[in-house]
């Protein structure tokens, strides 16, 4: 059966067999392909400004883009001592031009006499006081597109102009008109892929209005009700696959079904010194219900960096272990592993349960008799990297899993685990908070517990930013502090491409500062390139008060805890995203001393950084690139918690990937932004979740259209689910 919609791309008016060629490379075979090929832009009458308004602007200090269109009056080579293209326009207000010095003579080719274009670019001013571009972006119109555009307002579509396409000759015009074409006369063909319920209730548009205004737009808003459409489409469809992968891990009721016994829980708290926080028994509550069922646990905790998520792991192991089973902790670092280890054994100290440790880098006897004590069920709690999870660890009775800093691990990693024969139950921890847009998307099949507040003894941690100019005022006050029982990490930057490079540059970096500043003191030096047992080594003697200062690079970043150490002094904190920042932030105020964190960075980056308002609603993607770091750091100064923090780091991230979508097994999304349309997001997942929840085989005569769409078009991505 062969619908029109499946014909090729050839027989449209102006393709033919070569066009549809180079349409095919860029993956338009058929018409529907075509009609699905939509605009990356689009002109619209409100966004157009005028030679004399942008002019104004200019003076007035406007430093963004614009969009003016002009036809072309003439055009000149200037030979001075380099060539400069110059092409001047005209519009309703005036007269502004346009110069290239590279490229110059395809730039020459494309301007000819009496054509219309539309500039985009940030203006300036000549000496003269003219509008000038420089090298901008233009996109060409044709006279009658100008004409619609000037007087009735039409919006004109641009799309993507691919170079397979314009090797067959194919520019920005034909290729409007191609498309426009083909909407005009097959859109109405197209199939609902969204059920009639759907569409009704949320009041979206049908697919062939949708697609006809995506191309052929009749109003700005009936243009954002189109790109709602589709918007909803993909996002309800990825809910789909969220909810079908919570479905079925919920559906498993292979799970151990564990008993909490009270007694080994409440002589371990009897031992701690001090009280869990309210936030700790809220989350525990909800991680015992998830234990004592017979679904397996599949929990995110997460709680920002000292919120005292260890403890609560170690009571969900004290429950798996007090049923006979293993339990097994996996960190990130061989350093975390080896600190949770002793961290653990200490607070375990009195009762007889069996600890063990499993790294890469272990002696090979240690790690032999670790191993044999894993398999025959001598060892109740298993401590290691993912090193634990790859092959030749065998556990005996493995029932809970706790994965701990999850940023570090990837979603299939923790399914590969999962799918190792175990159905134990799965506790993830992360100290880099999920923002709310990814918790109902990547990480949707988990349920998620927060730690959202902190032990109450602590203090918000001072941040400041200053100047590598102003590193003798910072040595000093490590020095000083340091007279009242303070210790500090420098934390110095690895600029270096190479390992060998990097090493040095620490090292020096080490015996300069020892040799000078602190040559009263005493100074340690942790880097990566260090065994895991040397590196314990110097942690140790830190955590001791071996030393005043530790110089380090990054490794300490994640999870260490000396609550000593209320000083960290990051080097060059530009380079750094900001959960790193944070994380490193984290490594101080873990006791009741004022704790300082100082960034230093190079003088350019403060500046007028200071005065940023962090609504950057209002900046252009391509300010926000330029600001960035700025951004960053402004947002350490001005907040302490890392959920303000992750969600101010996924807006600077921008719409890329957000999802690091290949390990999540998620399709990657062409029309919505996930930060952006949240408020779609949130109403797709609910639509999504409801309809899987009544009805997850899709077996139902009006949800028979998603089956197929699953099947159809997301198969791929369908791994983790159970349909058809
Ligand atoms: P994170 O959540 O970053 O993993 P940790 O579990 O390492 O935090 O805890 C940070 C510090 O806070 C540890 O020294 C821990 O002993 C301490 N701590 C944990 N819970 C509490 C509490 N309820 N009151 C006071 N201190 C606590
Ligand atoms: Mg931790």
């Amino acid at each position: 059966m062969t619908d029109n919609l499946s014909q090729s791309v050839q027989y449209l008016k102006s393709v033919g067999p070569k066009r549809a060629e180079s349409f095919k490379k860029i993956g338009i075979i058929n018409l529907r392909d075509l009609l699905f090929y939509f605009p990356s832009r689009y002109l619209d009458r409100s966004t157009i400004l005028n030679v004399v308004k942008t002019n104004q602007l200019i003076i007035n200090g406007y430093e963004g883009e614009v969009t003016i269109i002009g036809k072309v009056e003439d055009t000149e080579l200037i030979r001075r001592r380099k060539q400069i293209f110059k092409v001047t326009f005209k519009d309703s207000s005036g007269y502004f031009d346009c110069v290239w010095f590279h490229g110059i003579k395809y730039f020459q080719n494309r301007f000819q006499i009496g054509e219309y274009f539309a500039i985009s670019s940030k203006p300036v001013l000549t000496r003269y006081g003219h509008v000038q571009f420089v090298h901008p972006d233009f996109d060409k119109i044709d006279s009658k597109e100008s004409e619609d555009f000037l007087h009735t307002g039409k919006i004109i579509p641009f799309y993507p102009l691919p170079k397979e396409l314009k090797q067959t000759n194919i520019g920005d015009l034909s290729l409007r008109r191609i498309i426009r074409s083909a909407a005009e006369e097959y859109a109405d063909e197209l199939k609902e892929t969204l059920p009639a319920y759907l569409i009704e209730n949320h009041k979206l548009i049908n697919i062939s209005e949708a697609v006809k205004e995506i191309h052929i737009p009749s109003s700005q808003s009936n243009l954002v009700e189109a790109k709602n459409r589709f918007k909803f489409e993909e996002l309800f469809y990825l809910e789909c696959m969220v909810a079908l992968r919570k479905y079925k891990i919920k559906s498993n009721i292979n799970g151990v079904p564990f008993i909490v016994h009270p007694e080994p829980i409440k002589k371990f708290l009897d031992s701690l010194p001090f009280e869990l926080t309210e936030s700790q028994l809220s989350v525990l509550s909800e991680i015992r219900k998830d234990m004592e069922s017979r679904q397996p646990m599949n929990r995110l905790l997460q709680g920002d960096v000292g919120s005292g998520k260890t403890i609560v792991a170690l009571i969900a192991c004290l429950i798996a272990v007090s049923n006979g089973y293993q339990a097994s902790i996996m960190a990130p670092t061989e350093i975390l592993a080896n600190q949770h280890f002793l961290n653990i054994k200490k607070l375990l100290s009195d009762t007889d349960l069996k600890i063990e440790l499993v790294l890469g880098g272990q002696k090979k006897s240690k790690k032999d008799s670790a191993l044999e004590n894993i398999k025959n069920s001598e060892a109740d709690i298993v401590i290691g990297t993912h090193a634990l999870f790859e092959g030749m660890v065998e556990f005996k009775k493995l029932g809970l899993v706790i994965i701990d800093e999850q940023h570090r691990f990837g979603v299939a990693q923790r399914a590969r685990l999962i799918e190792k024969g175990f159905r134990p139950d799965v506790l993830v921890m992360t100290a880099t908070p999920i923002p709310r847009t990814l918790s109902m998307t990547v990480y949707g099949d988990l349920d998620i517990s927060t730690i959202d507040k902190m032990p109450l003894n602590r203090k918000v941690i001072k941040t400041h930013i200053t100047s590598d100019r102003n590193l003798p005022d910072v040595y000093n006050f490590v020095i000083d502090k340091s007279k009242e029982g303070y210790q500090s990490y420098i934390v110095f930057p690895l600029v270096e491409e190479s390992e060998k490079l990097e090493l040095k540059a620490a090292e020096d970096y080490y015996s300069k500062l020892k040799d000078t500043y602190f040559k009263d003191l005493h100074v340690g030096l942790l880097h990566g390139r260090m065994k895991w047992q040397e590196k314990e080594e110097t942690m140790l003697q830190f955590a001791e008060k071996k030393f005043d200062v530790l110089i380090s690079t990054t490794v300490i970043e994640v999870g260490i805890d000396v609550p000593a150490a209320n000083i960290i002094v990051i080097n060059d904190a530009f380079r750094f995203g900001l959960s790193q920042l944070h994380q490193l932030r984290g490594r101080v105020g873990r006791s009741d001393k004022q704790a300082y964190c100082i960034l230093i960075t190079k003088n350019e980056f403060i500046g007028k950084a200071k005065t940023f308002d962090f609504n950057f609603e209002y900046m252009s993607r391509a300010e926000i690139e330029r600001n960035k770091s700025k951004i960053r750091l402004n947002a350490m100064v001005k907040y302490p918690s890392g959920f303000d923090l992750s969600e101010i780091d996924l807006k600077l991230r921008g719409p890329g990937d957000i999802f690091g979508t290949k390990q999540s097994g998620l399709p990657d999304l062409k029309f919505a932004d996930i930060v952006e349309d949240s408020s779609i997001l949130l109403e797709a997942k609910n639509a999504a979740f409801e309809i899987v929840e009544d009805d997850p085989r899709f077996d139902k005569e009006e949800n028979r259209i998603i089956k197929n769409k699953l099947l159809e078009d997301y198969s791929d991505n369908l791994k983790y689910s159970t349909i058809g």
